[in-house]
């Protein structure tokens, strides 16, 4: 490539050299790209322990104080890997036990082989999102926090929400935003030709608008609307207001409709389209009840139904496995777990892993790979598997779904489905998982790394028996759910 020849790299001052906007907008975002990489390593990774970033926790170097001896700073991932887990030995000093927790916690493939992959660290999965670049490109800028973000979560139309948008960041055509381009002279309102044409000029100052805020209902004396300044007056007016208009609409309602058809006709009037519009008010009130009846109150209502859920005997000869995965609050440690029953309902056998620092969407992944493996040695043949985790499910039933943290763990999941004859992965509601559940929790306390139950434990023998019972759970769900 033309950046990477020899001579620029061999120069003394690179960045001063020559460089096309795409080059400038690349080595601009490198610090970002390095920060968002991360490895997934394999058991033969030659990577560096100390210096890669290849756990949830970044580079390792950063997390130990104080210096290491120069035979400990090569040592490479492969060195301080066994068949069975990591050894400890070789870094001569004892590392903390939140470092050995993100260390235990990588996903290594039990199975197969492969060589290290580039993942992107931002996101549980490890594809690239925009967002968490972001964040790390923002990390460092001392930008200030742009306040009006609520305006995308408001109950609003699409189009008025991209107007307020714009108006908070000073982005519409008024002439105080256009002279800051450069586009015109002078700034005075051209209706009433008495002040500056800020964005609040035309939306609330202008001397005719007084008049229709007053018949909207807005009394002169209101100090708070004719004063607060441009963000300010939009959160007031729609996202800390429980006040109705005489019609019986939210406040909140009919003041976005009342800016935007007050912008519109504006508009007509500076550029003379149509004149004065005469009902504006009364416009303004039939769009907001229109908007109540046909989008706000429809959308509030029968979206949500109560539903009875219960754990689900698998058909006749067939073993279900539920798994979870659990991380806890207070020290950031996750854990799964798993129980195997028969079509009777009845135990077979259950388990309950630590894993280390993690999230809670490897440890979901964790649990499931654990529990097909003891299936697999126990020869099951037919089996249900049923996960809480709707991101999971959707991430198994995806073929295509690749290159991302947790991919050592996809490689050997797919792997260990093929040694059955048959496997079905279901989304279960959280009130149907509550024995894996409960086995992926007592994983906080486990002394052991890995505990198998050939009976219920007595902690979550009430929740077991509930289950054996057909005990069922209230829920609100969508009314659309198709999950059963
Ligand atoms: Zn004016």
């Amino acid at each position: 490539m033309k950046y990477c020849n020899h001579r620029r790299s061999a120069s003394t001052n690179a960045n001063s050299l020559p460089c096309s906007s795409i080059w400038t907008a690349m080595k601009k975002g490198m610090g970002t790209f390095n920060k968002g990489c991360r490895w997934l390593v394999t058991k033969n990774s030659t990577l560096n322990i100390w210096h890669n970033n290849w756990t949830n926790g970044g580079p390792l170097r950063k997390l130990i104080q104080g210096p290491i001896s120069q035979e400990a700073n090569l040592l490479e991932i492969k060195d301080i890997m066994l068949d069975v887990g990591w050894d400890w030995e070789k870094t001569t000093f004892e590392l903390p036990d939140e470092v050995k927790g993100l260390i235990c916690a990588i996903p290594l493939s039990t199975l197969g082989g492969g060589s290290d992959k580039l993942a992107w660290a931002g996101s549980p999965n490890g594809s690239f999102d925009v967002k968490s670049a972001y964040g790390f490109a923002m990390e460092d800028a001392n930008e200030i926090v742009f306040s009006a973000s609520w305006i995308w979560k408001a109950d609003l139309l699409p189009k008025v929400k991209m107007f307020l948008w714009l108006c908070a960041h000073n982005s519409i055509g008024v002439k105080v935003c256009l002279g800051r381009r450069g586009v015109v002279q002078d700034e005075v309102c051209p209706v009433c030709c008495n002040g500056a044409e800020t964005i609040l000029h035309p939306l609330r100052d202008c001397s005719h608008l007084k008049h229709i805020w007053n018949q909207l209902g807005v009394t002169a004396s209101n100090y708070d609307f004719w004063h607060a300044n441009l963000v300010d007056w939009l959160s007031l007016n729609i996202r800390k207001n429980e006040e109705l208009h005489v019609t019986g609409a939210p406040w909140k309602i009919v003041f976005p409709f009342a800016l935007w058809s007050i912008w519109k006709s504006r508009n007509d009037i500076v550029f003379s389209r149509n004149g004065c519009h005469q009902n504006l008010v009364v416009d303004i009130v039939n769009q907001a009840m229109e908007y109540l009846h046909c989008v706000a109150v429809p959308r509030m209502q029968g979206r949500r139904v109560l539903r009875r859920i219960r754990w689900e005997r698998p058909v006749q000869g067939w073993k279900k496995l539920n798994t979870d995965g659990a991380c806890s609050e207070i020290n950031g440690l996750a854990g799964c777990g798993g129980v195997v029953r028969n079509d009777d309902g009845q135990w077979i056998v259950g388990f309950s892993k630590r894993i280390g620092i993690t999230n809670s969407f490897a440890a979901e992944l964790w649990g499931l790979r654990e529990g097909l493996k003891l299936c697999c040695n126990m020869n099951i043949h037919c089996l249900v598997v049923e996960m809480d985790a709707k991101a999971i499910v959707d991430v198994l039933r995806n073929a295509n779904y690749n290159s991302n943290i947790i991919s050592p763990i996809l490689d050997d999941y797919r792997q260990l489905l093929s040694r059955f004859h048959q496997v079905i992965i279901n989304h279960c509601f959280r009130q149907a998982n509550q024995c894996a559940d409960g086995l992926a929790r007592m994983s906080f306390r486990l002394t052991a790394d890995f505990l198998i139950y050939d009976s219920p434990p007595v902690d979550i023998l009430d929740v077991f028996e509930g289950d054996l019972n057909g005990m069922y759970f209230n829920r609100i769900c969508p009314e659309l759910c198709s999950e059963a």
